[in-house]
């Protein structure tokens, strides 16, 4: 549980300026769940999928049924972009990988630059991020060994609401030719503090899905989210919306 919380506790610290800004909780889609993407399908070039409570609940164990036909649909231009463990996101790839690439974002002590850990197929690639040109150098056959393991410590990870996994998210998609050059992007996720105000500060649309299952969250991630993310997320989307822009009407 004091991981839940110092998790909060550092991104509040890091991005409190962030969280200050109403832009910054910009939502461009209200969505009742992920299903409703087929109506945004033709506006996007690149859809970047939360997973818990927005694909299925929380850490489960298979996909959501209901969720399958979307999910095929949007195969080829959907990536899920994960905030969890090494571990764990290795257990999203074995769920959701046949369907899309899976990435988490990590400082590892052998290198300077931020470590894109990208499962492509299910294969893992290990690809280091020079943001300063938004080039990649592979770098698997150094740092992962047998069984996928990491062959240098883990020192730092990179997690949403920190836009730089999702900017290095979209390059790898562009250098793989899965998307065209300046591809149109929508972050979709279930919550305010970490999904909807990275897509704001990755500069993307955004859509905030209803959280599916939200009381299969651990019980801290529950307190969070109804005690801080929603009422503090709905009255900054709002000032944002009544400044002026346009206003998202849930679907
Ligand atoms: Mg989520």
């Amino acid at each position: 549980m004091r991981d839940h919380f110092h998790t909060a506790k550092t991104a509040l610290q890091e991005r409190f300026g962030d969280y200050l800004k109403a832009k910054n909780y910009k939502v461009d889609h209200r969505l009742k769940d992920v299903n409703k993407l087929y109506l945004l399908e033709k506006r996007y070039d690149l859809f970047l999928l939360d997973r818990d409570c927005t694909l299925h609940g929380y850490h489960a164990a298979a996909r959501e049924p209901a969720f399958e036909l979307t999910l095929e649909h949007l195969k080829g231009k959907s990536d899920l972009v994960s905030n969890s463990s090494y571990d764990e996101v290795r257990r999203i790839r074995d769920i959701f990988g046949d369907l899309m690439p899976v990435s988490m974002m990590v400082r590892m002590e052998a290198s300077d630059h931020p470590i894109l850990l990208r499962f492509v197929g299910g294969k893992l690639n290990a690809m280091e991020y020079h943001d300063d040109d938004g080039s990649f150098l592979h770098r698997t056959a150094e740092l992962v060994g047998p069984d996928e393991r990491l062959l240098s410590p883990v020192i730092h990870k990179f997690k949403k609401p920190n836009p730089e996994i999702l900017t290095a998210v979209i390059q790898a998609n562009v250098l793989e030719g899965r998307v065209r050059h300046d591809p149109r992007v929508l972050m979709v996720g279930d919550r305010y503090l970490t999904d909807i105000v990275a897509g704001n500060l990755a500069d993307v649309d955004t859509a905030l899905v209803r959280p599916f299952r939200p009381l299969t969250d651990k019980l801290e991630l529950i307190a969070v989210r109804y005690a801080l993310d929603l009422p503090l997320g709905t009255v900054m989307r709002n000032i944002h919306a009544l400044s002026g822009s346009s206003y998202a009407l849930p679907y």
